[in-house]
C-alpha cells in the first residue's frame, strides 16, 4: 500500500527515508548484532547512541553549555507537573492561557502553588497569542510559564517575551525545531516527541543548569531533573529506542541544513496553505493573522456537515486525519517538518476541488 500524507497533530508524519534507516537496522544494527531495542542502556554501544543523540539535538538548537538536556517519560503532561514540583520554590508562578495545553499546565501547577494567569485568550476560544507587551509579569514569580505554539487553534508565538530575572518555561511540544528559538531566552524548554522529533512515549528538555537542584521534597524521584541530570536521563530504563528514533530525525534535520533551512520550507508551507485559504469563497481560517502558527493549519467552511464532507473527501484522495480537534470542530492540517511539500500542495489540489465541487 502506498504511504498516505498524514495531516495528524501527533503522533504526526516522521520522514520516509528515516522510517527506512529505523527498518534497515532494525534487526541487526550494524556492527552490533542486536536491535537497539535489545541492547542494555548501559552498554557502551547504546551510551554511543544517547550520546550521538544529546549531541545533535546540541548543535541542532545551539544548546549553550550552562544548559543540559535531558529526555524524559511521561510526554510533555507528566511535566505540567513536573515544573512545579522543580520550580516552585516560593510557590508562585505565572502562566498566560493561550491554548488548552497552556490550561491543563496551570491547572496542574495549582495543586503545588499559586498561579497567577497573567494573560489569558480563552474567553475567545484561543483564536490569538494575548499580546505579549501589554503582561505585567510577576517579579518574585518562581518562573513565567509559555506555550510557544498552539497545536488544536494553530496559533503560536512570533516573539519570545522578556520576563527580566524571571526564568522562562516554555512547552515548544508542536514548534520544537521548526524554527530558531534563542535557547538563552529560556530557563526550561520541554517537548514531546511525537510532533516534531520523532515516535511517542519521550520528552526532551533543554533545563538551565543553575535552576536544578530546587525540587519540592516529595518531587517523584524520576522527575526531579536534577537526579536525572546527575545520572544522564537514565535514573531507570530510559526510552531507548525511542531516543535512537529521534537520533535518526536529528540526523535528517541535520542534513537538510538544520533549523535554518527547514523553517525557510516552513514558511514556504505554510504560506501556500493560508494564501490559498485566504482567497478561498468556501474556506477560512480561525485563527488571527498575526499569530499564525507554521505547524498547525486550522481552517473551516462555516458549515459543520460540509466540514466532515471535506474531511471525507480529502482521506479518499490519500490525505488523512485532518479533521480538526474534537474542541474546536472544522479541519486543522498538522504540517510539521517531516510533510513534504507535495503533501501541502496536494491539499491544495484538493481543497480547489471540493471548493469547486461545492460552489
Ligand atoms: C501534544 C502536546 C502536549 C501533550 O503531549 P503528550 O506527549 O501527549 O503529553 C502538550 N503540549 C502541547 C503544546 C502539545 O502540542
Amino acid at each position: 500500500m502506498e504511504r498516505v500524507f498524514n495531516f495528524s497533530a501527533g503522533p504526526a508524519m516522521i520522514a520516509q527515508s528515516v522510517l527506512e534507516k529505523a527498518r534497515d537496522e532494525l534487526v541487526c544494527y550494524p556492527g552490533r548484532g542486536m536491535s537497539v531495542m535489545e541492547m542494555s542502556h548501559r552498554s557502551s554501544m547504546y551510551v554511543d547512541i544517547f550520546n550521538e543523540t544529546k549531541a545533535l539535538l546540541k548543535k541542532l538548537m545551539n544548546v549553550p553549555d550552562e544548559y543540559e538536556i535531558l529526555f524524559m517519560q511521561g510526554g510533555a503532561t507528566l511535566q505540567f507537573s513536573g515544573v512545579p514540583l522543580n520550580l516552585m520554590v516560593n510557590g508562585k508562578a505565572d502562566y498566560v492561557d493561550s491554548g488548552n495545553f497552556a490550561h491543563l499546565a496551570a491547572e496542574e501547577a495549582r495543586r503545588y502553588g499559586e498561579v497567577n494567569i497573567v494573560a489569558s485568550s480563552r474567553d475567545d476560544n484561543y483564536v490569538y497569542v494575548p499580546d505579549i507587551d501589554q503582561i505585567q509579569w510577576n517579579a518574585d514569580a518562581d518562573y513565567a510559564y509559555i506555550t510557544t505554539n498552539h497545536t488544536i487553534y494553530g496559533t503560536r508565538y512570533t516573539r519570545i517575551p522578556d520576563t527580566g530575572n524571571v526564568p522562562l518555561v516554555a512547552d515548544a511540544s508542536s514548534n520544537i525545531l521548526s524554527e530558531e528559538l534563542d535557547v538563552s531566552k529560556f530557563g526550561v524548554i520541554f517537548a514531546g516527541a511525537q510532533k516534531n522529533i520523532g515516535p511517542a512515549g519521550l520528552c526532551v528538555m533543554i533545563i538551565r543548569k543553575d535552576l536544578m537542584g530546587k525540587q519540592n521534597a516529595l518531587c517523584p524521584k524520576l522527575m526531579n531533573w536534577a537526579l536525572q541530570s546527575k545520572n544522564d536521563s537514565m535514573l531507570n530504563t530510559p526510552n531507548t529506542y525511542g531516543i535512537y528514533m529521534a537520533k535518526l530525525g536529528f540526523e535528517w534535520l541535520d542534513s537538510l541544513g538544520g533549523v535554518k533551512a527547514i523553517y525557510e520550507q516552513n514558511v514556504y508551507k505554510a504560506g501556500l496553505l493560508y494564501d490559498y485559504i485566504d482567497n478561498s469563497a468556501l474556506f477560512t481560517a480561525p485563527a488571527k493573522k498575526e499569530c499564525r502558527s507554521l505547524m498547525n493549519v486550522t481552517f473551516v467552511t462555516g458549515d459543520a456537515d460540509k466540514d466532515a464532507a471535506f474531511v471525507k473527501y480529502a482521506a479518499a484522495n490519500g490525505l488523512v486525519n485532518l479533521k480538526g480537534h474534537r474542541s474546536v470542530g472544522g479541519m486543522r492540517a498538522s504540517i510539521y517538518n517531516a510533510m513534504p511539500v507535495e503533501g501541502v500542495q496536494k491539499l491544495i489540489e484538493v481543497m480547489k476541488a471540493f471548493e469547486k465541487e461545492n460552489a
